[in-house]
């Protein structure tokens, strides 16, 4: 596909809508910007791009994603600083990553800098709806369905690629309760658990559903064998500190390869810590809560960049973890990287695409 057949179409909307948005309050996920980009696959190539207001989308029931889930997303984040300059956190990440997905789910890929060029343009003509404020940014989310009209397990021939971005506000989460999993699987070694394909998400509802009735915000998953490693969380990857050893289940075919994760240990090693990015039991991080020797364990992902575990439930016993306040990696790693987003400091390991 050659990037110069890829001139987007633009129409703008007439009227925003951004002086009904109560930027008090923005709820994640619900608030949508004045612009979404649209893109279709048919006959074995991308068609023209277009970039049109943000408005609902006609489909026959028989589109071919609503039965067998043939989907695949993407998500990041867009933020500005004072002087109204625009940052983008590794976009080529999330642009290799979605290309991954596509792959797995038998879908069309995008080049990677036309994937980038899509967000920052879409992002560019609805940068005013970026909001200013500290810790606040513009979710994006490009994401691909199949359009074939048929009921038919197959491949689709047809395809719809789009983005759009919605404001949010800062996504502080408390320290969370979690619940080590050791009965139902997020992914199995040879199944789509690295892809974000959209039948993931639905298959962890059901789960994460018993743990939040139990009391527990979050899951942490385990090896689908023998529940014996720790994986991930839902949405994000997890990492423990024991004494000065920063720990990570390593990626693999069955745990999303995260771009916070990634750049939290490129961050931990250029701090001088030792990374250990391997299988981790679960044996041996409940060993470490009941020895004092586990300072720190955080969620690591684009909502929360940062989410601070509290307590690990596991086979019904409640282990407590050391006071927020007192871990010292998770909440200089996490001041890091907000400074490193909104371009407040210097870009020592070129993470950042500015508009
Ligand atoms: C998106 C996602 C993550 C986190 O990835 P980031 O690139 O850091 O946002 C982790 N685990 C799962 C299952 C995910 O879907």
């Amino acid at each position: 596909m050659a990037t110069d057949n890829m001139q987007l179409e633009i129409t703008k909307i007439d009227q925003s809508r951004i002086n009904s948005v109560d930027w008090d309050n923005l709820p994640f996920g619900k608030v949508f910007s004045d612009h979404m980009l649209i893109m279709d696959y048919k006959d074995g190539a991308w068609q023209k791009p277009s970039i049109e207001p943000f408005e609902n989308l006609s489909l026959t029931p028989a589109t071919s994603v609503l039965h067998y889930g043939q989907t695949i997303f993407e998500g990041m984040k867009a933020y500005k600083n004072k002087e109204g300059e625009v940052f983008l956190f590794r976009p080529k990440q999330n642009a290799k990553r979605f290309n991954q997905s596509a792959t797995r789910m038998c879908m069309p890929e995008i080049p990677e800098d036309v994937f980038v060029d899509f967000i920052k343009t879409l992002v560019d003509i609805d940068r005013m709806w970026i909001p200013e404020k500290e810790g606040y940014s513009m979710y994006i989310r490009p994401f691909m369905i199949a359009t074939d009209p048929y009921v038919g397990i197959r491949p689709s021939s047809t395809y719809k690629f789009m983005i759009f971005t919605c404001p949010v506000g800062s996504y502080y989460t408390e320290p969370v309760r979690v619940k080590i999993e050791t009965e139902y699987t997020r992914a199995a070694h040879g199944g789509t658990g690295a892809a974000k394909a959209g039948g993931n998400y639905a298959a962890s509802l059901y789960p994460a559903k018993l743990a939040q009735e139990q009391g527990y915000q979050q899951l942490i998953w385990t090896d689908a064998q023998e529940h014996k490693y720790i994986e991930e969380a839902g949405t994000m990857n997890v990492v423990f500190q024991i004494g000065n050893r920063i720990i990570t289940p390593k990626s693999s075919d069955t745990i999303l390869d995260g771009v916070t994760r990634k750049s939290v240990i490129e961050i931990a090693r250029d701090w001088g810590y030792e990374i250990e990015e391997r299988k981790v039991t679960v044996e041996e991080i409940i060993t470490a809560i009941k020895n004092n020797e586990l300072v720190d364990a955080f969620g690591a992902g684009t909502a929360a960049t940062i989410a601070p575990i509290q307590t690990i439930n596991f086979e019904g016993v409640d282990y407590e973890l050391p006071e927020v306040s007192s871990r010292d990696f998770s909440n200089k790693v996490l001041e890091y990287l907000n400074l490193y987003k909104h371009g407040k400091t210097e870009d020592k390991f070129n993470w950042i695409v500015k508009f």
